[in-house]
C-alpha cells in the first residue's frame, strides 16, 4: 500500500533534533512567548524576504487576523468585499465571512487551478477592498497585471501561502508579494508542526503590530485590552519544531520537486491531464512547491478505485466548490462552471518529500495501463 501522506516518516527524518528541542523546552519552563518564538518569527521573515513575521494560533487565524486588523485600521470595514478564488480552501473565505466582510468568488484558470488574473477587474466594485491571492496546491500565483489592478483599484493583496512556503516568482518568495500574508504549518502542510500553527508575514509595521495585538486578547500591556482580540498564539514547542524544519525546506521542497518530474516524465495516458508548468523541466521550476500534484481525470470515480485496488491512496482537493457547500448557502444560486467542471475530475497522487522515486514509477506505471 502506498499512502497518499505519511507524516511520520516525515518526521522521522528530523526525529533527532526534533527531540532535543522538544525537550529543551520542557525543561526551560517557559512555553508561551519566549526566545523560540522570537527566534522562528526572525529566521522565518529572513526566509521570506518580510519585515515581520508574527506566529499565531492557525492558518485560518492569520488570515483572520490579517483583515481583522485592517479593520481596526479603518482600512476595511463590515460589508466590504474581498477577491477571493472559487475552488480554494473553505479557510481562505472563513477568514473573510468571519470577519463580516464578503467574499466575492472569481473562477480558476482551468491550466493551473489558480485564480485567473484576468478575471479579478471585472469581479470589483466600490465595495472592494482586497484580492485574497492563493498560492493553490503550491504554485505561485502572481503577474505584474495583478498589482497594475490592485494599484489601479487602491486595493491590498493578501496572500494565502498555506501551501506554498518556499515557492518564488522572479526570484522574490510568495508571502513577500503582497501587503501580507497568511502560513498554515497544519502538520500536513509542505512545513508542518506537530500540532496547528500559522503566521503572518507583512512589510507594514502597522499591520505587523496590529496583529500581534489582536492575536494576544488585544493587548499590548498585561489587562490592559485596547481591542476585541483572539487568543491566537504560536506556543514555543512548535516554534522550536518549525525552527527545526524551517532548515530543510528548500531541500524537501526539491525533492517534491524530483517527485513531480517524476510523474510528468514517467506518466503518459491520454485518460491522464497532468498539471501544466512554465519550465522545461519541474526540477527548475522554482513557482512551484508541489503541495499537491493534481491531475485530471473524467471518469474519476472509476480512477479512484482503479487506484485502491492497486495499492495506492488517492485524495480529492477539493470535491466542493464554496458556493456549493452548506457553509455557504447564501452563494448557491451562483454559476462558476470552471470551478465546477474541474470539481469533477481533479485527483491529488501521492507525493511527499520521503515518497520514494522507486514508488513513483510503481505509480506512474499503474497508471499508464488505465
Ligand atoms: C490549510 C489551509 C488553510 C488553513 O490553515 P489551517 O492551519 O488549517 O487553519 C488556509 N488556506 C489554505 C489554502 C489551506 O490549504
Amino acid at each position: 500500500m502506498i499512502p497518499f501522506l505519511s507524516l511520520k516518516d516525515i518526521n522521522q527524518q528530523h526525529a533527532e533534533e526534533l527531540k532535543k528541542v522538544t525537550n529543551e523546552v520542557i525543561d526551560s519552563g517557559w512555553y508561551l512567548f519566549g526566545e523560540r518564538l522570537a527566534t522562528f518569527e526572525k529566521n522565518l521573515a529572513e526566509f521570506i524576504g518580510s519585515e515581520h513575521a508574527i506566529g499565531v494560533a492557525n492558518g485560518l487565524d492569520a488570515l483572520r487576523l490579517i483583515l481583522k486588523a485592517y479593520i481596526e485600521l479603518n482600512v476595511m470595514q463590515a460589508g466590504d468585499e474581498i477577491i477571493v478564488p472559487a475552488n480554494t480552501y473553505i479557510a481562505s473565505a472563513l477568514a473573510i465571512s468571519d470577519n463580516q466582510l464578503k467574499p466575492v468568488f472569481v473562477e480558476p484558470d482551468p491550466n493551473t487551478f489558480n485564480i485567473d488574473i484576468n478575471k479579478i477587474e471585472a469581479a470589483i466594485t466600490a465595495k472592494t477592498k482586497a484580492i485574497m491571492m492563493v498560492h493553490l496546491y503550491g504554485q505561485a500565483c502572481w503577474s505584474e497585471k495583478l498589482s497594475d489592478i490592485a494599484n489601479k483599484h487602491n486595493l491590498k493583496i493578501i496572500e494565502d501561502n498555506a501551501q506554498a512556503i518556499g515557492a518564488e516568482w522572479k526570484g522574490r518568495k510568495t508571502g513577500a508579494l503582497g501587503d501580507a500574508a497568511g502560513f498554515s504549518f497544519y502538520p500536513g502542510k509542505n512545513m508542518g508542526a506537530l500540532a496547528d500553527a500559522g503566521a503572518v508575514t507583512t512589510n507594514d509595521e502597522e499591520l505587523a503590530n496590529m496583529v500581534r495585538t489582536l492575536g494576544n486578547y488585544g493587548s499590548t500591556k498585561k489587562y490592559v485590552h485596547d481591542y476585541k482580540g483572539l487568543n491566537s498564539r504560536l506556543n514555543e514547542m512548535q516554534a522550536a519544531i518549525l525552527d527545526v524544519k524551517l532548515k530543510y525546506i528548500d531541500q524537501e521542497n526539491q525533492k517534491r520537486r524530483e517527485v513531480a518530474n517524476g510523474y510528468l516524465t514517467g506518466i503518459n495516458n491520454s485518460k491522464i491531464k497532468l498539471p501544466k508548468i512554465t519550465t522545461k523541466s519541474a526540477l527548475t521550476a522554482f513557482n512551484h512547491v508541489w503541495h499537491l500534484f493534481v491531475v485530471r481525470v473524467a471518469n474519476r470515480e472509476q480512477f479512484q478505485q482503479y487506484m485502491t485496488d492497486n495499492g495506492i491512496q488517492t485524495l480529492i482537493h477539493y470535491p466542493i466548490s464554496l458556493h456549493k457547500q452548506k457553509a455557504y448557502s447564501e452563494f448557491k444560486h451562483l454559476s462558476f462552471p470552471i470551478s465546477e467542471e474541474i470539481q469533477q475530475e481533479i485527483v491529488s497522487l501521492p507525493i511527499s518529500p520521503v515518497l520514494e522515486m522507486e514508488d513513483v514509477k510503481v505509480i506512474s506505471k499503474v497508471i499508464n495501463s488505465f
